[in-house]
């Protein structure tokens, strides 16, 4: 178990879009493990490889009560619908906010193993962080989502991905 460093914003690599994924071994898996300690070490709910410095298009979920979900090369299929919800980021510390995300999302990627799965989520924590975490591998942060200086507001416990 290793827990690696989580990059805040305005650390550039927070903005750059993540590379695919071209072989998924090793050293892939060692970076899915880290994400996975790392998440757990600030409960958080989700985390994405740009966020401890890794540009590469690898994300972790794990909801509580739930499987760990790890999304290599991860692609949104689909999404439909519009929601207002409260968001907070483990790289923006210290805000949180409201923002604009999809109803129902709908994600293909492969697991560790290399297999393609797909996930469908809706109106859920599942469809805002798969989101959240695919937004981070485009470079994109929630705050840029926020509308209004108001949606953004200081919080101490920031939590989520
Ligand atoms: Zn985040």
């Amino acid at each position: 178990m290793a827990l690696r460093e989580i990059r805040t914003h305005p650390d550039p690599v927070l903005r750059e879009p993540a590379k695919k994924v071209p072989l998924i071994d090793m050293s892939v898996q060692r970076l899915i493990d880290d994400m996975i300690d790392t998440m757990r070490a600030v409960s958080g709910v989700g985390l994405a490889a740009p966020q401890v410095g890794v540009p590469l298009r690898v994300a972790v979920i794990e909801l509580p009560g739930e499987d760990v979900i790890a999304l290599i090369n991860p692609v949104l299929i689909k999404k439909k619908g519009e929601r207002i919800i409260e968001e907070g980021c483990l790289s923006v510390p210290g805000y949180r906010g409201q923002v604009k995300r999809a109803v129902t999302v709908k994600v293909k990627a492969r697991d560790r193993d290399g297999r393609e799965f797909r996930i469908t989520a809706t109106d859920d924590v599942l469809a805002q962080a798969l989101e959240h975490e695919l937004d981070h591998l485009e470079g994109r942060l929630y705050t840029d989502l926020v509308e209004s200086p108001e949606s953004l507001w200081r919080a101490e416990d920031t939590g989520d991905g």
